[in-house]
């Protein structure tokens, strides 16, 4: 029974070491959250040793009976917080999430219709190398190239040109609300089926601060570990008619043996994200990004061409756009990096420079929100990244913003019961 630094101290130092990069830097990338030590506690249990293939009451293993009260508590958490008639909590990832639910409605060859990954889709939207982009045909919807705003016009258009049996509504990198509504009628208007993949937003749709897709849409599918600020994983969701077909795309169709430590994780995440605490820290979320959005384009570094793209945002991100800046998306994410802010660099939609090089930031509030940051601590620390994007950043300046950012990670101490 040896403790993981006595059984592997190389293990062990790196596991400590993040610990302490987590504490002490400010982490704003939007896809990433802090998930709390009860969720922790959970995903370390021994419940990572059971095989349990098939589903609650019915496995083609022995001794499920205290994994089915996991999973059962973990779909019925889900169903009640999202308001849907059934919900599968196996998938691995968001990406299985995503294979499972195409591979239940479509076969190989059938048309989709998703945002292209420039314009803020996801790689399992359509991405040319990508499951997605091998299996099926995939036509791409874009945003509009003045406004940044995702064109309905043309994926009605385009919908009815190419007939998809699928369209995906959902996002990656995007500061706005989509209409869940509208994209509903494009659907039965070509008799296509409408998944939404809420993976970044669910957060603030548990928290009744976005519209719910799940009225709207045949399938919704989410990560676990992103605005809804629990285990990495992935959640399906959808009417009772297409649940048989949604639980045997995820077991037998894309995976093996249910990962039920995890799903015990996503359990506690669910009836976290159904409380009132829940609400008030996606309530900071969005308070957190909207100032981050203003006080970007109301500082000198907008003047230096540091742009916020659309002019604000509604949900947990900001997308800031680089095209007129003297810098790169990449020298943007080093200099934030070196004054200890995380965040990545994004392609901007037209972006003119190449994809691991980049003309934006992504930047998000729900992990610094969960650490417990209060509108004043956000205005700080956007003031931080408009210094950091000035052009006159020089080694003073960046020595005088890291004072400052661990001044407000010691004001919000993280995992502090958590020791070395
Ligand atoms: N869907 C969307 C919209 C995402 O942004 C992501 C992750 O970034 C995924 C799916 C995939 O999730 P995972 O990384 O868990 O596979």
């Amino acid at each position: 029974d040896a403790h993981l630094s006595e059984v592997d101290p190389e293990v062990a130092a790196a596991v400590a070491d993040e610990l302490t990069r987590q504490q002490s830097t400010l982490e704003m990338i939007a896809s990433e959250n802090f998930a709390p030590v009860g969720v922790l506690e959970a995903q370390g249990s021994v419940l990572t040793n059971k095989y349990a293939e098939g589903y609650p009451g019915r496995r083609y293993y022995g001794g499920c009976e205290h994994v089915d009260v996991v999973e059962q508590l973990a779909i019925d958490r889900a169903k009640a917080l999202f308001g849907a008639e059934h919900a599968n909590v196996q998938p691995h990832s968001g990406a299985q999430a995503n294979a499972a639910a195409m591979f239940a409605v479509l076969k190989p060859g059938d048309t989709i219709l998703g945002l292209d990954l420039a314009h803020g889709g996801h790689l399992t939207h359509g991405m040319k190398i990508n499951f997605s982009g091998k299996l099926y045909n995939v036509v791409a919807y874009h945003v509009d190239k003045e406004t940044g705003i995702v064109d309905l016009a043309e994926i009605e258009r385009l919908a009815v040109e190419h007939r998809p049996k699928l369209i995906i509504a959902g996002w990656s990198a995007y500061p706005r609300q989509l209409d869940f509504a509208e994209f509903r009628r494009i659907a039965d208007k070509v008799d296509a089926k409408l998944m939404v993949d809420m993976a970044h937003f669910a957060g603030l749709v548990a928290a009744g601060l976005h519209p719910s897709p799940v009225p709207h849409a045949d399938i919704v599918t989410t990560t676990t570990h992103k605005t809804l600020g629990g285990p990495r994983g992935g959640l399906i969701l959808c009417r009772q008619e297409l649940a048989k077909k949604i639980n045997s795309a995820v077991f037998p169709g894309q995976q093996g043996g249910p990962l039920e430590h995890v799903i015990a994780a996503k359990a506690v995440a669910l009836k976290i994200a159904a409380s009132e605490e829940f609400k008030e820290r996606q309530q900071r979320t969005l308070e957190g990004s909207r100032i981050l959005a203003s006080r970007l384009s109301q500082s000198d570094c907008a003047d230096a061409g540091v742009r916020v793209l659309t002019g604000g945002t509604d949900v947990h991100l900001v997308l800031v756009d680089l095209v007129q800046s003297t810098l790169d998306g990449q020298q943007a994410e080093d200099r934030l990096h070196e004054v200890g802010i995380t965040v990545n660099r994004n392609a901007v939609p037209f972006d003119p420079r190449p994809p691991m090089i980049t003309s934006g930031l992504r930047i998000g509030t729900p992990a610094l929100a969960t650490r417990g940051f209060q509108a004043d601590d956000f205005a700080e620390v956007a003031d931080v990244i408009a210094e950091a994007l000035k052009p006159d950043f020089d080694d003073a300046l960046r020595s005088k913003l890291r004072d400052r950012v661990e001044a407000l990670a010691a004001k919000h101490p993280l995992y502090a019961g958590l020791s070395r």
